[in-house]
């Protein structure tokens, strides 16, 4: 199946967010459990936070999506039931 520019741009940058997310979470468990520093890890957690509701969020409502999901190119938004990047 072929996504449009816009749309496998997108797709892209999601999958790139959520290796990214892994990482910033495991640095949070790793300075809470080996480095005994919760405010480092609420840290992690806080930036984690932060860069889901800034970039992942559905093109078309602007809902934030469940980055725990597992993406497809043809993954539909749960709020407006849009394709997040087939439709772009
Ligand atoms: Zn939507």
């Amino acid at each position: 199946m072929q996504l449009p520019e816009n749309g496998r741009v997108l797709y892209q940058k999601y999958k790139k967010f959520q290796k990214i997310s892994i990482v910033l979470l495991l640095a949070a468990a790793i300075s809470f459990v080996f480095l005994h520093n919760w405010l480092l890890m609420v840290a992690f957690v806080v930036l984690d936070f932060f860069l889901e509701t800034k970039t992942y969020v559905c093109p078309h409502c602007g809902k934030k999506l469940d980055c725990r999901r597992k993406l497809q190119e043809d993954t539909t938004c749960p709020g407006c039931q849009k394709y997040l990047f087939k439709g772009l």
